[in-house]
């Protein structure tokens, strides 16, 4: 095993997977990853943009189950932020598995959409990208600094129908209402682990998980009353946890809301975990995917 992944880690996951997907996950971990962006559809025609990224040299193929991802393996980030259409807003550099929360948000032309904890503003920027703007969005981020990002992205990023308020989201006015929510939740990062990092910090010792969990759990609260009847909820973790995962939809759950299944369409192309709720999608961390958790929740 890595000697960077403290035995705690290890614990949770064999508790929550069982020991053979636990040993799979820590092999996942460690991996390299390609990079990976998004073609943005607001700044200009995406098949234009794809010549300009091969004409600079970067090779790339799709991912069968969104257009508008690309893989360039061999690539450095740095490379594509070279380019003068990165500065343009032509792309958004995103990882495979953050891109499926905003492609389950039901988005149709007019709907008022809370994205709650939104900066740097990939899945914000996605869901503006995949309304073609024709969506008026809401985005909270709690840390000033983050939220002035948030802004820059989404000004870069040809969003126009966007407004950012830099609160925290358990404090929004008990008035709003929206006809669609994304809560991708601060987590433990459980399924990012060793991306990005030397070794593992303390964000997955029992006492931070848990601080972690009452803080999702409170916006969870807020996102359902915030939502209008008939309206859905995607909730999203960059975690395998099941206390943060599972558990979280469970309680929205015990609070009235309905699962959807994700699309088979999706969740087949994808490597997944088992989950303990049935048509919930948990990603498997591999060469290719960061660990992450998605599910669909719609209020009656
Ligand atoms: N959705 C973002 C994206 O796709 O680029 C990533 C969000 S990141 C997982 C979680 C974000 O939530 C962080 O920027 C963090 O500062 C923010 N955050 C944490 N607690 C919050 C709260 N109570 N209210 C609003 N934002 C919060």
């Amino acid at each position: 095993m890595d000697s960077r992944i403290p035995d705690y880690v290890r614990q949770a996951l064999t508790r929550d997977c069982g020991e053979v997907a636990a040993e799979e996950i820590l092999a996942g971990f460690p991996a390299r990853r390609p990079v990976t962006l998004r073609l943005n559809p607001l700044r200009g025609d995406t098949a234009e943009t794809e010549g300009m990224l091969r004409a600079a040299g970067l090779d790339m193929r799709p991912a069968d189950w969104y257009a508008d991802a690309r893989i360039l393996p061999g690539a450095d980030e740095r490379d594509v932020q070279a380019l003068p259409l990165y500065a343009e807003g032509r792309v958004y550099l995103q990882s495979l598995s953050a891109m499926v929360p905003a492609l389950l948000m039901p988005l149709r032309p007019g709907m008022s959409v809370l994205d709650m904890c939104a900066a740097p503003g990939g899945k914000t920027t996605q869901m503006a990208a995949l309304a073609g703007g024709q969506i008026d969005l809401t985005c909270c981020e709690r840390d000033p600094q983050r939220a002035e990002r948030l802004r820059h992205n989404l000004q870069v990023q040809g969003v126009r129908r966007a407004v950012v308020m830099n609160t925290d989201a358990r404090r929004l006015d008990p008035m709003f209402r929206f006809d669609a929510v994304l809560l991708d939740a601060p987590c433990t990062g459980s399924g990012t682990l060793l991306t990005g990092e030397d070794s593992p910090t303390r964000r997955m010792e029992p006492a931070w998980v848990q601080k972690t969990v009452r803080t999702q759990r409170a916006l969870l609260q807020k996102a359902i009353s915030v939502l209008k009847p008939g309206g859905t909820l995607v909730y999203a973790t960059c975690s395998i946890l099941r206390e943060e995962n599972e558990g979280a939809v469970e309680e929205a759950l015990r609070a009235g809301l309905r699962l959807v299944p994700v699309p088979r369409a999706v969740a087949d192309a994808l490597p997944t975990l088992p989950v303990t709720v049935p048509g919930t999608l948990c990603i498997r961390p591999t060469e290719l995917y960061e660990g992450f958790f998605a599910a669909v929740l719609t209020k009656a």
